[in-house]
This record gives structure tokens, C-alpha cells and sequence, in this order.
């Protein structure tokens, strides 16, 4: 082969060399595209699950359930199962409800008073007679009759019989001491054996209320036996509560609260 001939054939080679590189050169921000592929494939994925009905479906799942899953809030003070002791002060000392109800003649947060009526109204109808004696107390008033019960009775039964100003749950509006029409042992334990405290003790769990303060659970509660004293804590929960036999405490997996 002539030289020149070879020449031109090196030359011809470096030239598509040459154009070889150019090219993948140039291609070379292809890997760029692939680098976002990615993206584009998290969007597909994302489109995808969402005009997927299933997708659509689980993918919101985990909000609702976490949202759901709370049990009751034994702490709120606007919740109707907060639970109120000497160790579990309203955080708001002036807290007042936002929505008292008359209920024969105290007030009661609306849902309390409505359930007390209707169980009141259900009592009637079984020829048995309640009275609203006390409903929401304001803590200045609880304090005064702190302070009463102390001059009057001592300290010790103070203590044990009423509770300090800021730890009352009649400050919350769910608590309402009942009685006979005829006033028969009105605050005392004796009225668990009247028409009244008896019938009470077998039926207001149906209506949300329990007797807050069983007999033999003063080291739980705090407080002596206070068959009058009802708690709203809706139906639910106070069925639970009757059904076991247990105080809201133990029912809300809290310590027992005997003393402040
Ligand atoms: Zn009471």
C-alpha cells in the first residue's frame, strides 16, 4: 500500500476517532438525565398511589389511627373524664366551665346536666324522689367550705369530707350531690340505704354518673365514703367502672391520691 494511501487511512481513523469522542462527549450529560430519574420515578409512584383506591385509601391511614388512638383524657379539665384529686389540682385555679346547665336547680356542664335530668326523670317514673343538693362550685366557694368544715369538724375530718380550694371536682361541673325529696340523711352515709341513695347506686351508672367516692376506697380517692356524691363520666366509662367494682382512678391507671 502506498504511504499515502496509508496516510490518509491514519488520517481517516483519528478523524471518526475524533468524531467518536465528539459524540460520547456530547452524550455524556445523559447520565445527568438518568441521575434524575429518580424524581420522576418517586412522582410516578406518588401519582400512582393516588389514583390507586387502595393506595388511597392506607396511604391516609396512620393519621385517622394515630388521631384515634388516645384513650380517654383523664387530664383536661374540660374533658368529662378528667380526674380531679389532692394530687391532680385544676391547673387553672379560676377555671369556670363554659357551658353550665341548670339541672334541678344546681348547675352541671351541659352534657352532665342533661344526663342528671334524664336520669332523674327515669328515677321519678320508678316512684323514687333525687334532689339536686350541690353542682359546680367555684374554688372560692369550695375554699369557704373547706374552711367551714375545718372550724366545724377539725382538720383531720376537714380533710377527709371536703376537699381544698382548686381540688374539688364540683369546680369541673361534672360532680352533683344528690338527696331524698324529704331531705333523709342528706350528706351522710347512711343515705346509701334510702329509696334514693339506693336506687342511685343501682342505676346511675346507666345515665354516665358513679359514686365518685366508694366505701373502703378512701386510701384510693382521698375522700370517705360519699354515696351522694356523683361524677359524670359518661356511659361508657361508667359502665366500665360499675362493672368492675374500681375507682376512676384505678380506671385511669393513676397512683391513689389518700392525701395532698
Ligand atoms: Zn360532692
Amino acid at each position: 500500500m502506498p504511504r499515502q494511501h496509508v496516510n490518509t487511512h491514519i488520517a481517516m481513523i483519528v478523524c471518526v476517532c475524533l468524531c467518536l469522542l465528539a459524540y460520547l462527549s456530547w452524550s455524556a450529560p445523559e447520565p445527568d438525565i438518568n441521575a434524575s430519574a429518580p424524581a420522576s420515578d418517586s412522582e410516578r409512584t406518588t401519582s400512582a398511589a393516588a389514583s390507586d383506591p387502595d393506595a388511597e385509601t392506607s396511604a391516609p391511614a396512620p393519621a385517622p389511627a394515630t388521631a384515634s388512638a388516645p384513650g380517654p383524657d383523664f387530664d383536661s379539665p374540660q374533658s368529662v373524664t378528667v380526674v380531679v384529686n389532692k394530687h391532680r389540682p385544676l391547673t387553672d385555679r379560676a377555671y369556670v366551665p363554659g357551658d353550665l346547665a341548670d339541672a334541678s336547680g344546681v348547675q352541671l356542664r351541659a352534657e352532665a346536666a342533661a344526663a342528671y335530668l334524664q336520669m332523674s326523670a327515669d328515677a321519678a317514673a320508678a316512684g323514687i324522689g333525687l334532689t339536686a343538693v350541690s353542682g359546680f362550685r367555684a374554688a372560692d366557694a369550695q375554699g369557704l367550705l373547706h374552711d367551714s368544715y375545718t372550724q366545724n369538724y377539725g382538720v383531720s375530718t376537714a380533710e377527709a369530707i371536703s376537699a381544698r380550694a382548686g381540688f374539688s371536682e364540683h369546680q369541673t361541673g361534672l360532680a352533683v350531690d344528690i338527696g331524698n325529696n324529704d331531705g333523709a340523711c342528706s350528706l351522710q352515709s347512711c343515705f346509701a340505704t334510702t329509696p334514693a341513695g339506693a336506687w342511685a347506686a343501682a342505676n346511675a351508672h346507666r345515665f354516665g354518673f358513679i359514686i365518685r367516692y366508694p366505701n373502703g376506697a378512701e386510701h384510693i380517692t382521698g375522700f370517705t365514703y360519699e354515696p351522694w356524691h356523683l361524677r359524670y363520666v359518661g356511659p361508657d366509662v361508667a359502665q366500665k367502672l360499675f362493672d368492675a367494682g374500681i375507682t376512676l382512678e384505678e380506671h385511669a391507671g393513676l397512683p391513689p391520691a389518700p392525701g395532698y
